[in-house]
């Protein structure tokens, strides 16, 4: 974020939520502690609360997404907000509007909340400068810089299943350079005191020095996995991939790929996360992403709760809008 802006209030708590980067580890841990609260068994219904009752909630989405959008959606509408969904791409910007006129509008209208996914940066940042007193900016994913939900929900799967962040090796591998996902996860962790985290990349995909500060670099998967509690793999990503970036697939899956004979190299108490969409048979094989390591499908399950635990942060943080 630019100097001078910060997204918490006078009190220390989220006005806003665009990136982990100045979030205390207080914080993080009472949104954490909050996510575990909306989680229930598989098969029972999901919990549900009035938290946000009177409240809107706009999910503007220009890049792909669907379990991102799905989450927020569901999180809102389970905490009895409205919701409008807008492909921002195809709507006003498509006819010249500027995101600032959509979102001008749309605050008219009485939305509270306005969820982005943007592949520009700066623009979520943009926003919230402009909102008016009581409406807050979410990021929904940021260009590569930042996915902060998603740190939140991997860090809740973390603590799930492995009791708590001291002493743990994390290994994050793949597509770093182009990772939010990555930045996002590397931020928490650090926060919330993990000892050792390990990036694992090709050169290529290798992020710039000056970030990840404090993380182990590794060129090799086998070394970097190698003792690892938490092993985290990244989507190669394609559609941000440049001339130079561009990866043989085959050659990538060969000495990058996370297989059951690489995984046997990490703890064997070791999880597998996956942030998805997954490239099967890339950067990872079915064997092991629907395997007996694999939380993939449980950190869907806490994305819900975790954007449930931040409308609801919002709604304590500030009271029902009059
Ligand atoms: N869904 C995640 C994101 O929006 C991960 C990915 O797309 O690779 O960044």
């Amino acid at each position: 974020m630019s100097r001078g802006f910060t997204q918490l209030d006078a009190n220390g708590r989220l006005r806003h939520l665009i990136t982990l980067d100045d979030v205390p580890r207080p914080v993080l841990v009472e949104l954490l502690d909050r996510a575990q609260g909306y989680l229930s068994p598989a098969g029972s219904l999901p919990p549900r609360g009035e938290d946000l009752a009177g409240w809107t909630v706009a999910n503007l989405f220009a890049e792909p997404s669907t379990r991102t959008r799905a989450s927020f959606e569901l999180a809102a509408v389970r905490l009895g907000a409205d919701t409008i969904n807008l492909d921002v791409m195809l709507s006003s910007r498509a006819k010249g509007e500027s995101i600032i006129d959509t979102i001008y509008t749309l605050q008219e209208m009485q939305v509270n909340v306005f969820v982005i996914r943007d592949a520009e940066a700066g623009i979520h940042e943009y926003v919230a400068r402009h909102v008016g007193p009581g409406v807050s900016v979410i990021s929904g994913g940021e260009a590569h810089l930042s996915h902060p939900t998603q740190g939140l929900l991997d860090a809740l799967t973390i603590r799930q299943c492995m009791g708590g962040f001291d002493g743990l090796v994390v290994t994050i591998a793949g597509d770093v350079r182009r990772s939010r996902v990555a930045r996002s996860a590397h931020r928490a962790l650090s926060t919330l005191g993990v000892a050792e985290i390990r990036i694992v990349a090709p050169p290529v995909m290798m992020p710039d020095a000056a970030e990840f500060a404090g993380a182990r670099r590794v060129g090799s998967l086998d070394d970097g996995i190698a003792g690892a509690d938490v092993v985290m793999m990244l989507r190669i990503q394609r559609e941000r991939a440049t001339g130079a970036g561009a990866t043989d697939l085959v050659d990538y899956h060969q000495n990058y790929g996370l297989t059951a004979a690489r995984l046997g190299r990490a703890s064997p108490r070791a999880i597998v996360m996956h942030p998805g969409p997954m490239n099967r048979g890339v950067e990872i094989t079915s064997d092991v992403a629907d395997g007996p390591q694999s939380m993939i499908r449980r950190q869907v399950a806490n994305g819900v709760a975790v954007r449930m635990a931040v409308l609801a942060h919002f709604a304590a943080a500030r009271g029902r809008p009059a």
